[in-house]
């Protein structure tokens, strides 16, 4: 036990040492400093121990998409100083128990979320970071949500208002994922200008929360401030679940 404990920590620490090296040459070749770009570990479907190593490597920012699984994790980790990303899609009852361990949610998309993390977060006595989350695959129509979630790029500055003048909340910014089987180039690049127009109403709303293993680069390329890492980090999921 111990021994895999240490080899654990020797894969993680390594995993770590070259996602850091492609953040610095990703940034370096778009003239960018590396304190631009926050890295932030997804740990679903990974457990709580290897947060903890994490946090031992230095890690602050951590990532979670499922409730169920995020609330358990962040209170065994409740000793550790950490930021909690909530990146999954959320439902309206789940977010009294989001907003009791998240400081960031990143996949707002309906104002209807808006009021419930709002109202949460004030009977919390919180200070929710939302952003918005914008859904870039051009094959989903209009309107509809995806699988993958996110807002219609046409309702992004509507939405962004409502987290800005809701009280209990405050607009951070923008995320997206990149849709599948597409230069996610062109998608950062859309990302980029819907995050542009959100920023010239609410200059504090800086965030732009894009990319992932596979796009990091694409992604620093394109502007992205905030890059949500698991595989490369932890491994293959798959793997580990069960
Ligand atoms: C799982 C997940 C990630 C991390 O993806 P990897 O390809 O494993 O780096 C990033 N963003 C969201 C929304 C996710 O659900």
């Amino acid at each position: 036990m111990v021994q895999e404990a240490a080899d654990r920590r020797a894969v993680i620490a390594a995993n770590l040492q070259v996602v850091r090296e492609r953040v610095a040459a990703a940034c370096k070749a778009a003239g960018r400093s590396p304190d631009e770009v926050r890295i932030i570990a997804v740990t679903k479907n990974h457990p709580a121990s290897d947060v903890r190593i994490l946090a031992e490597l230095g890690m602050v920012d951590v990532g979670e998409n499922r409730d169920q699984e995020a609330a358990p994790k962040a209170a065994e980790c409740g000793d550790i100083d950490l930021n909690w990303h909530f990146v999954g899609q959320l439902q309206r009852n789940k977010a009294a128990s989001v907003v009791g361990y998240a400081h960031v949610v990143h996949s707002v998309d309906r104002g209807r979320l808006v009021e419930a993390l709002a109202a949460r977060s004030r009977a919390a006595g919180r200070e929710l970071n939302c952003l918005v989350q914008v859904n870039l695959d051009p094959d989903s129509e209009q309107g509809v949500i995806g699988p993958r979630g996110g807002a219609d790029p046409a309702d992004v500055p509507d939405l962004a208002k409502a987290i800005a003048e809701a009280e209990g909340i405050v607009l951070g910014g923008v995320m997206a994922v990149a849709p599948r089987g597409a230069d996610p180039r062109a998608a950062f690049d859309r990302l980029y200008e819907v995050a542009a127009v959100v920023r010239s109403r609410y200059p504090r709303a800086t965030a732009i929360s894009a990319g992932m293993s596979g796009d990091l680069e694409a992604a620093v390329e394109r502007g992205a401030t905030h890059l949500r890492i698991g595989t490369a980090l932890l491994g293959d999921r798959a793997a580990i679940v069960g």
